[in-house]
């Protein structure tokens, strides 16, 4: 592969609205900000509040307070993908169009019953059990008229026909180099993934791989564990035809005795270290970062 060089470094940082950021998310946001300052480049944010049941305004309100106090800048309009739905559904149309994904009408229980029932199935890095596809199978005319009834369903990718089209997919990733995606890769790491949900009607892997081509995204900077996520979101732009970023991971941050801070329920948020009087340069220098990186 012969790698475009951008000229530009865009960068971005992406939180979602469901919670008061804490220094984990600051940690993340300055990776991504150092990134694009180094590089001369450019910053952009983006909030990802499609789950409407779990976003609040307060938490986007308070998410832009805590940058600012950072002293992180970004272009404006800031992308809210809650005001774009219209978008992801005429992407979802395309792909429906092209029978590249299906209707699944199987509940979370149906999915453990049947994956009992054929002996097991190859489980995801997060521990959720690989889908083993029986909606994949029903027919046009049992599909409609499910559908017509009023039942409830998903839209999956048919893995395997989208493979087909693009057998072999190569990005950069920093750390660890050229990768590849291929249909084995991505049926260990997702099987038929979700795009799409009654209610969440585009999924974070759809919404984040088109966003981040339409903002021109250069760099991919977030937490090594989202990396599992980069051959599905590989393989949705190459069925977009979307160009494709390089990546780079960011280890967790983890409290004292180890624990992950965006597991832990308590862990201090910025308001709260804010509130507590400590100043954004001691926040950075704690985080392992020069503060005069965001003007301190
Ligand atoms: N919105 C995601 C999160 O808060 C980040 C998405 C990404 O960086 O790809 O975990």
């Amino acid at each position: 592969m012969n790698p475009v060089i951008p000229s530009t470094v865009v960068t971005r940082f992406a939180p979602s609205p469901t919670g008061w950021l804490h220094e984990g998310h600051a940690y993340s946001a300055g990776f991504a900000w150092a990134r694009a300052q180094q590089a001369g480049g450019r910053f952009l944010l983006r909030v990802e509040d499609i789950d409407r049941t779990r976003c609040r305004p307060e938490f986007d309100a308070g998410l832009l307070e805590d940058l600012a106090w950072l002293g992180l800048r970004w272009e404006e309009p800031v992308r809210r993908q809650s005001q774009h739905f219209d978008g992801y559904r005429a992407a979802l149309n395309g792909l429906s169009s092209r029978r590249l994904l299906y209707p699944c009408f199987c509940t979370r229980k149906q999915v453990l019953a049947e994956i009992a029932r054929i002996g097991g199935a190859p489980h995801a890095e997060d521990g959720t059990a690989i889908y083993p596809g029986t909606c994949r199978h029903l027919s046009d005319d049992e599909r409609s008229s499910r559908i017509a009834s009023g039942e409830g369903y998903a839209l999956r990718l048919d893995l395997a026909a989208a493979c087909a089209l693009h057998p072999s997919l190569l990005w950069h990733d920093e750390e660890l180099g050229e990768q590849q995606a291929t249909y084995e890769v991505l049926h260990a790491l997702h099987g038929d993934a979700v795009l799409a949900r009654k209610e969440t009607p585009a999924s974070y892997h759809l919404c984040v791989t088109l966003d981040d081509a339409l903002q021109g995204i250069t760099l991919v900077t977030r937490a090594v564990d989202l990396r599992s996520a980069t051959p599905l979101h590989r393989l949705l732009q190459a069925l977009f035809d979307l160009p494709t970023p390089a990546y780079a991971h960011h280890p967790l941050l983890v409290d004292a005795g180890g624990e992950r801070l965006a597991k832990r329920h308590n862990a201090p948020s910025l308001r709260e270290c804010r509130a507590a009087g400590e100043q954004p340069a001691a926040l950075w220098r704690r985080l392992g970062f020069d503060p005069a990186l965001f003007g301190f």
